[in-house]
């Protein structure tokens, strides 16, 4: 048997065709065009594509934005204070600080100081709170997108084990509180764990977010097991490949994701969402 694969940028793709006509109809009836402004801090060359890659979505789907960029140099007062600015900016929907921040920045204080209903990251200690009290909110992206491609290949979540491998904010977290919110049984596995395999190999649904290439092999998992690949890892021959195994695993399970064109796609799509959903106002319902 062979994984089905689910393929995050054609789902992407789908997604943002339905959005297209979501903005337009926004433009139309509420003469409301959702608006996305990012801010980049420093000359990080994988924070710049992934800065230019989320305008030219938003421009795609007709949302506007822009950027913002300052250099490593800028004191953490004067981010704070240009976002406060565009807090009280009433045609900027969404606010994203693109992360990593220089050491001398402290990421929470920026997080804390965007209004949590242009918080279109997620990351906000409201949004987040919001979440795991089963409300409706902002959803951090990328874990957006992981559930959106499980219900996308009519995945039944409910009653099924979920593992999650990773525990970081962004990524590890929220993924599992938000397979807890789809009724899944959760665990959580870290660079600690002992006996990882033990944990894994009782798994309907493995979620790989480590960032260390193809550690995932078959041997981790049980036959016909569901593995969603968030790891994003370069290798030396400037490649892109996950943390997952990929033709190896395959062979034994249900569906699989792959990197490049899984869940990559899917993080900036439900950006895209997220900005759509600011601009509509519904966080503030
Ligand atoms: P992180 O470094 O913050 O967290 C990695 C997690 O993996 C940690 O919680 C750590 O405890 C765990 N870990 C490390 N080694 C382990 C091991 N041997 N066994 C078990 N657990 C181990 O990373 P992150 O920000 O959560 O990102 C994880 C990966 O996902 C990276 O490759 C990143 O590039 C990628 N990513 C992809 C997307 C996307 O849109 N596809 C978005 C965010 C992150």
């Amino acid at each position: 048997m062979s994984a089905s694969i689910i393929n995050g940028k054609e789902l992407a793709h789908d997604i943002r065709q339905n959005m297209k006509e979501e903005v337009s109809q926004l433009i139309i009836n509420e003469g409301v065009t959702p608006h996305l402004t990012v801010i980049i801090v420093g000359d990080n060359p994988a924070s710049k594509s992934y800065v230019r890659g989320k305008q030219k979505a938003s421009n795609e789907t007709g949302i506007s934005s822009d950027v913002i960029e300052f250099p490593s140099s800028i004191t953490e007062e004067k981010l704070l204070q240009v976002i406060q600015e565009l807090n009280k900016d009433p045609k900027v929907h969404g606010i994203l600080v693109q992360l990593p921040l220089p050491d001398h920045i402290r990421e929470e204080h920026v997080i804390v100081t965007i209004d949590p209903a242009k918080d279109v990251d997620g990351f906000h200690p409201m949004n987040i709170g919001r979440m795991m009290t089963g409300e409706d909110t902002f959803f951090p992206c990328t874990p957006y997108g992981i559930i959106t491609m499980l219900k996308s290949k009519n995945i039944r979540i409910e009653g099924k084990h979920a593992v999650i491998i990773g525990r970081s904010n962004i990524v590890g977290k929220p993924v599992g509180q938000l397979l807890l919110n789809e009724n899944a049984t959760v665990t959580y596995c870290h660079s600690r764990t002992e006996k990882l395999m033990d944990h894994t190999t009782r798994a309907d649904i493995i979620i790989a977010a480590i960032g260390q290439p193809n550690v995932i092999t078959m041997d981790y998992l049980k036959q016909g097991a569901i593995v969603i690949d968030v790891g994003i890892n370069r290798l030396q021959d400037g490649s892109l490949t996950g943390d997952v195994d990929f033709d190896n695993v395959k062979q034994k399970a249900s569906y699989l994701t792959p990197v490049p064109k899984g869940v990559g796609p899917m993080t900036i799509t439900m950006l895209l969402k997220n900005t759509i959903k600011a601009a509509k106002g519904l966080s503030k319902q």
